[in-house]
């Protein structure tokens, strides 16, 4: 896909990605086999109909293409954009034989966008209209699909969201220049438009409890609540100045805006040499982030480097970008300066050993191979964990031995009328994934009101 140059890059947070032009959608598209058993709709977890939506775009029916889409997928600007394309459908891809598989993604963003820039989003007619009042809780990817379709069920949805903006980390943490804001925006805006009410800077547990929402007639609850907790190294010199959590570092920037401090009231105070502990997704966007605030950036990483678990495609992004990388370290101790702020970080150098049941091979530091980075900035991007406040939240709710919500294959939790899905039950997982679990627990949220 054409990408915007690399000087254009480093002075925006605009998309780098262009997307496909028709023309190259469709070229795309024509290079599908239409496989009689096409093994691409087994590796998507939503079971959208690839090879129909993609022969529209071969014959250029668009519009025949998004309704093919839409039937599975309630976020489709937003997965053609940021799914793993590569290790779900397009890895099915016959073609991926060959190393060529058809494009899923960008032909899936395409469609998405041309629908949008068209103003062509489908009205639904509500079969039936439900009285029941339903209460979702967080408004990320697992949040706004249950709304979504439980909306289009016909029941009344109100979707309660902490922060003072909608979408989850697809507002708060992915970038601009992944996802832009106005995608996003109008995404929810259809969502909105099916009559869904959204309250956001509403704490649910803090602004008004479970039970005092039951006592205002909702009747039953959905948790999307995200795993947003940050987790850290446990080593000395955490606690110094110019020291964030990725989740900090990128709410400061993409939510509030500190890049256009003082037009935007939140700062970010970030120095010429950034360290980025970490090489998932989340690492990969603070530094390029960090990259476009002016700084020089080190992704620093305990393996190697074809252990990186993000996306092939941000890393030859970062890489193209400036990204520099410092491979087989563990940090040691973060050091400062009299005032404390950042001044270095010792590391020590890692031997990479057997591999681990995920198939990457384990590191382990070597002793008394210390070594010093000089930086003055250092971002933890090493994965989050749900809220440990969640007892407090739902006392009644039976969590797993680490802190996440418990469901059955119903996803519903201990609590009958309280369902759950996304990273608040998975862990750190996929946009995807939260979607998935979302629409499996609407099928069962909507059979348990039938039968109360
Ligand atoms: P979230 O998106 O975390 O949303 C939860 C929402 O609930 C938040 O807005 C939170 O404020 C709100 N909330 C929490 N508690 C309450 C409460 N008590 N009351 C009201 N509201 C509450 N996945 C991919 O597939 N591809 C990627 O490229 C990718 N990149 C990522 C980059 C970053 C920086 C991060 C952090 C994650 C990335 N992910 C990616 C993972 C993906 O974004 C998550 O798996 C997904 O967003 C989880 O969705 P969710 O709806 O479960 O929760
Ligand atoms: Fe087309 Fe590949 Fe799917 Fe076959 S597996 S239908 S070639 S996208």
């Amino acid at each position: 896909m054409r990408k915007i140059s690399k000087a254009e890059r480093l002075n925006t947070f605009k998309e780098v990605s262009l997307g496909f032009s028709q023309d190259e959608a469709v070229e795309e598209a024509k290079r599908c086999l239409q496989c009689r058993d096409p093994s691409c709709i087994r590796g998507c977890p939503l079971e959208i109909d690839i090879k129909g939506f993609v022969g529209s775009i071969a014959r250029r029916k668009f519009k025949e293409a998004i309704e093919k889409i839409r039937e599975k997928n309630p976020l489709p600007a937003i997965c053609g954009r940021v799914c793993p394309q590569e290790n779900l459908c397009q890895e099915r891809c016959v073609l991926n034989k060959k190393g060529e598989p058809i494009k899923i993604g960008y032909l899936e963003r395409f469609v998405a966008d041309w629908e949008r820039e068209n103003n062509l989003r489908k009205n639904f007619n509500f079969i039936e209209k439900r009285e029941e009042k339903i209460a979702v809780i967080g408004s990320g990817p697992a949040g706004l699909s249950f709304s979504f379709e439980m909306a289009k069920k016909g029941f009344k949805v109100t979707l309660f969201e902490a922060l003072h903006k909608a979408g989850g980390v697809l507002r708060y943490g992915i970038p601009e220049f992944r996802l832009p804001k106005d995608v996003l925006d109008k995404e929810i805006e259809y969502i909105k438009n099916l009559g869904i009410e959204v309250i956001t800077d509403f704490f649910v547990g803090k602004t008004k409890t479970i039970e005092e929402l039951k006592k205002e007639g909702f009747k039953l609850f959905f948790l999307g609540l995200g795993a947003g907790s940050p987790k850290f190294l446990g080593i000395e010199g955490e606690n110094l100045n110019q020291v964030y959590s990725a989740n900090e570092f990128l709410v400061r920037v993409n939510l509030m805006k500190s890049y256009l401090f003082p037009q935007y009231h939140t700062p970010v105070k970030i120095g010429r040499k950034v360290g980025v502990i970490g090489a998932g997704n989340v690492a990969f966007d603070c530094a390029r982030v960090a990259l476009r605030l002016k700084s020089k950036v080190f992704i620093i990483y305990r393996r190697g480097e074809l252990e990186m678990p993000a996306r092939k495609e941000e890393i030859e992004n970062a890489k193209e970008e400036g990204v520099e990388f410092i491979f087989l370290a563990t940090p040691k101790k973060i050091i400062s300066d009299r005032e404390g702020n950042v001044k270095g970080m010792v590391c020590l150098r890692n031997e990479l050993k057997e591999e681990d049941e995920t198939g990457r091979r384990v590191p382990f530091p070597v002793e008394g191979s210390d070594f010093l980075v000089d930086l003055d900035t250092v971002i933890i991007a090493i994965g989050t964990q749900a809220n440990p406040l969640i007892k407090e939240i739902i006392p009644d709710i039976d969590l797993t031995d680490k802190g996440f919500v418990k469901v059955n294959e119903y996803f519903q939790t201990s609590v009958s009328y309280i369902f759950a899905g996304g990273d608040i039950v998975s862990g750190n997982a996929t946009v995807i994934n939260a979607i998935y679990q979302a629409k499996k627990a609407v099928f069962f949220a909507q059979r348990f009101l039938n039968n109360v």
